[in-house]
This record gives structure tokens, C-alpha cells and sequence, in this order.
């Protein structure tokens, strides 16, 4: 493509402006980052409060993020925040160990048959299911993987393998077809309490896109990344480095495309573009309270982008942010593994301290209040449960300073997953000279979403 095209990207979280950079690197610099806010980093966003940052959004990372680590590298910046670490409790506030044996006399078989069943999910992640890991979905419904490695070189990979189909599958029915319905006792901490919805509604394909075993293992190993000024200063960063920062405030009324060219209307101006690349969300079914819409409501959209963007859920995801008397103040994290079944809607799942050394910082709590198949529980209700608990879990709330419902996760269910929804939107590529990135495209993490943004431009750039 002709170095010079003139690129906009609409939005100016982790993927607009990582698609900035790795298109920068290329040689494009023709490029124009639009955001609505007044802030870039999207869903990593870390408010200050007395003196530090705390996360309302994005919290960690893992040694495998390379895309994450490509932008620190471009920044020179690092991971150089609080140690991370957590203790669990049940829902009547009681400190537990479920993963300690000598705590749990009753539960040793059921451990011992976790501990087996784990080595052998990851066997059959190695082998049966051969490509799981590459980043995006592409060709597995059909049978195939396309990507490039999750290694530090990600070399390009691809292949045949019939087995992936099954990653459609809700990930405990998958697990249940595999024998190891037991790992789900460990994938479901860093899976449910983060937002990302219940085993028996989401495909396997998204929970391993993100849960890869080593990533896995590294949540179990608490072999995790932060960042002292929160992961809004990564992007923060990136947005300081690039030669075209992002453009804040910019609300788009409309975009056409026509002629082989895009006109975009922002803040009342037309702008001519080539190509389009969307990273913000596709499909909202209903407006939302913070004035987030889908991009099929302010492009042209065609009929194919409707039909296939309109099978687009995601996740209600709320996060408090409260103080505590210094007396009620957790010693630690904790998560409350009851609380992680539909069952149980709208209850805390897991309360958030970030700084050890000090008792005047916030606590972050977080809650699901949707599942397919269930009514949501409504906002402020969900709001009071978490309240509710965390009196139970003795550390109650003297005040909330910040609360945050979150646009989260978008993705599909599985029989749009089977019936090839990302081969069909792959082949969408550039078709209107648009091309669609962020968290749908492979999975809602910081370093997916960076990652996807690199090989869209690796591809067609
Ligand atoms: C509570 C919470 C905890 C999380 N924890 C983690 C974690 O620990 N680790 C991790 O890796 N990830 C985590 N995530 C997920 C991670 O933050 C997201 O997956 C990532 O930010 C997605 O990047 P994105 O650029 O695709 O989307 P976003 O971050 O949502 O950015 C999209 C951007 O587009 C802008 N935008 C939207 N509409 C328009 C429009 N019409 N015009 C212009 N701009 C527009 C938005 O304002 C936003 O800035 C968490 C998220 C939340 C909310």
C-alpha cells in the first residue's frame, strides 16, 4: 500500500493507538487518531487519589504480553508498579484456602484430581488442540488456525487442525467433553471475577485466547505485571511518543464511504480520508447512559456489517471505587469465589487493594450483573449488593468516590461463533476501505486488543 495513504483510526484506547505505532514503524504517518474523550487509554483508566493511581479499568499484565512490552520498549517505560497478591474468602466473609490441602482434609481428592487434570488440559492444549493460542479467531470454526506464535518472535504459523472447532463450545462444556471439567476451579479466578462472563455461556475460543496455559500459570504463580502510574500512563505514553497524538474531544457525527475515499464529520468538519480503521465498539444495541454508541449508527453502514455486528453481546461490569475507615481496610485482596455463579448475579466477586504501604488509598470492587440467559440485575441494585457484601466481608464502605459501568467485552455467543461470524468478518477486511480492530476481534485485554492491531497492519498495511 502506498506509504502515504491517509489513515484514520477511530479511537484512542490500546488499539487505536498501538495500531498508531505499529503503523508509525511501518513507515505510515499518515494517520489521524480520533478519540470522544478527553483522556486516550480507554478501559485503562487510573484516576489519582491522594497523591497516587489507582484502576478503575485495567489492572495487570503477564510476562507473555509482547505487544504490551513493544509499546513499553517504544516508551521507555516499564512494569514497575505494586506487587500484586490476594487471598480468597466465601460469600459469608470468611477467609478460606481452597487450594490448600492441609486446610481442606475433605476436598484432597478432589485437589488431587484438579492438580491431574490440569497437566493433562495443558497436554491436550499442546497437541489436540494444536493452534488454540494464535492471536484472533480466524479459520476456527473451519478447522484452522491463522496467526502468528505466542512467542517473544511470534513467528507466523498456520495449519489444519479440525479439533479447534470445538473451541465454539461454552468452555465447561468443552472442558466436560475433555474430561477436565476440574481446571475450571482454577480458570474461573481470573476469568468471571474479571468480567469476562460464565463458563456455560462463553466459547472455549475467547476464554484460551486470553487464559492460554502460560498465562494460566503465571495467574497462579502471581507472575504478574503493574504499573506504579496505572496502565492509562502505558498508553498515556504510547500517545506522547507517536508522531500523530491522538485528537481528544473529537465526537464523529458521520462517515461515509464512497468513491474509494472516507469522509469522516468530526466535530462538524468534514475530513477525507482512504482507509478507516474502527477500533471502537461495533454494535450497542441501545444507547448507553454514558453516550457510547456502535459504529453502525454514525457510518454507512452496509447491510452486511449490520447483520453480522447486531450478533454482538457484552458484558455488564461494574467497578466501584470506595474508601474505608482505616480499621475496615483490607490487609489484601480477595476474591470470593462463591459469588462467581449466575446464581449469584450482582454479588461482589472480587475487592481490589492496590498499595500495601498505606490505609488512605481506595478499594476497587467488581461485580457481573448480566448472563444470557438470565434478566439483569439493574445498576443500582447491583450497586447496593456490593455494598451489602463488603459490610459482610467486614470491610464496609464509608463512601464512594468513583463508579464506573463498564461497555465490556464484546463478543459471540457460540452458535454465531460456529456458524464463522470471524471468518465472515476477516473477509470483510478492507471491503469498504474499513478495517475492524479492538477487543471483538480477539479477545478484551489490553495486550489482545495491541496484539490484533499489530497483525491487522502486518496484513494489509
Ligand atoms: C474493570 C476492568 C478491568 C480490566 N482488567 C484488565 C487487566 O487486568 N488486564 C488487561 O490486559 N486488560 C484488562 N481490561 C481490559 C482492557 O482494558 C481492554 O480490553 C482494552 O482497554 C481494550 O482496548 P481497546 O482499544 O480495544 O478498547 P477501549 O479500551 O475500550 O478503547 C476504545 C476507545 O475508543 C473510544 N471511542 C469509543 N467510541 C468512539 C467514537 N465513536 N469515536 C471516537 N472514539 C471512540 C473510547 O473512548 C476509548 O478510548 C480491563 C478492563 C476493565 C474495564
Amino acid at each position: 500500500m502506498d506509504k502515504n495513504v491517509r489513515i484514520c483510526i477511530v479511537g484512542g484506547g490500546p488499539a487505536g493507538l498501538s495500531a498508531g505505532m505499529y503503523l508509525e514503524k511501518k513507515g505510515y504517518e499518515n494517520y489521524t487518531i480520533l478519540e470522544r474523550q478527553d483522556r486516550v487509554g480507554g478501559k485503562c483508566w487510573s484516576p489519582h487519589y491522594n497523591g497516587r493511581r489507582y484502576e478503575m479499568g485495567a489492572i495487570m499484565g503477564v510476562p507473555s504480553y509482547y505487544a504490551v512490552e513493544d509499546v513499553e520498549k517504544f516508551c521507555g517505560i516499564t512494569h514497575d508498579g505494586p506487587k500484586l497478591n490476594r487471598n480468597y474468602k466465601n460469600s459469608q466473609g470468611k477467609v478460606i484456602e481452597p487450594f490448600e490441602p492441609k486446610k481442606n482434609i475433605l476436598k484432597i481428592p478432589r485437589l488431587l484430581k484438579m492438580k491431574k487434570q490440569i497437566k493433562r488440559f495443558g497436554e491436550l492444549l499442546e497437541t489436540k488442540y494444536k493452534g488454540y493460542d494464535v492471536n484472533g479467531h480466524r479459520g476456527v470454526a473451519e478447522g484452522r488456525y491463522d496467526g502468528f506464535a505466542v512467542t517473544p518472535g511470534r513467528e507466523p504459523v498456520s495449519g489444519v487442525n479440525p479439533n479447534l472447532k470445538d473451541l465454539s463450545l461454552p468452555f465447561g462444556e468443552f472442558c466436560r467433553k475433555n474430561g477436565v471439567e476440574l481446571v475450571q476451579d482454577v480458570w474461573i479466578g481470573p476469568y468471571t471475577s474479571f468480567g469476562y462472563g460464565y463458563f456455560d455461556e462463553i466459547p472455549a475460543g475467547y476464554v484460551l485466547k486470553y487464559l492460554d496455559f502460560q498465562t494460566t500459570m503465571n495467574f497462579v504463580k502471581v507472575n504478574l505485571w503493574t504499573w506504579k502510574n496505572g496502565t492509562q500512563y502505558i498508553w498515556e505514553q504510547l500517545n506522547d511518543h507517536l508522531k500523530n497524538p491522538a485528537r481528544l474531544n473529537s465526537t464523529i457525527e458521520k462517515v461515509e464511504r464512497r468513491d474509494g475515499k472516507v469522509y469522516v464529520t468530526v466535530n462538524g468538519e468534514v475530513e477525507e480520508y482512504d482507509k478507516i480503521i474502527v477500533t471502537a465498539p461495533l454494535y450497542i444495541p441501545n444507547k448507553r447512559a454514558d453516550g457510547q454508541i456502535g459504529m453502525v449508527d454514525y457510518f454507512d453502514t452496509r447491510d452486511d456489517e449490520r447483520e453480522l455486528f447486531s450478533k454482538i453481546d457484552y458484558e455488564r461490569y461494574d467497578v466501584l471505587a470506595v474508601e474505608t475507615k482505616p480499621e475496615d481496610h483490607p490487609e489484601i485482596s480477595y476474591y470470593v469465589f462463591d459469588n462467581m455463579v449466575k446464581e449469584r448475579l450482582g454479588h461482589l466477586m472480587v475487592y481490589y487493594r492496590r498499595w500495601k504501604d498505606t490505609k488512605d488509598q481506595v478499594i476497587t470492587t467488581y461485580a457481573l450483573r448480566k448472563h444470557k440467559d438470565t434478566e439483569e440485575v439493574p445498576y443500582d441494585t447491583c450497586k447496593q449488593m456490593v455494598l451489602d457484601d463488603l459490610k459482610t466481608m467486614h470491610n464496609p464502605a464509608s463512601n464512594v468516590i468513583n463508579e464506573w459501568s463498564v461497555y465490556y467485552f464484546p463478543h459471540v455467543f457460540s452458535e454465531d461463533y460456529a456458524a464463522g461470524w470471524y471468518d465472515k468478518v476477516e473477509a470483510m477486511q478492507g471491503k469498504y476501505d474499513t478495517y475492524y480492530a479492538g477487543e471483538v476481534m480477539s479477545f478484551g485485554d489490553m495486550d489482545e486488543t495491541a496484539e490484533y492491531s499489530r497483525e491487522l497492519v502486518e496484513r494489509f498495511f
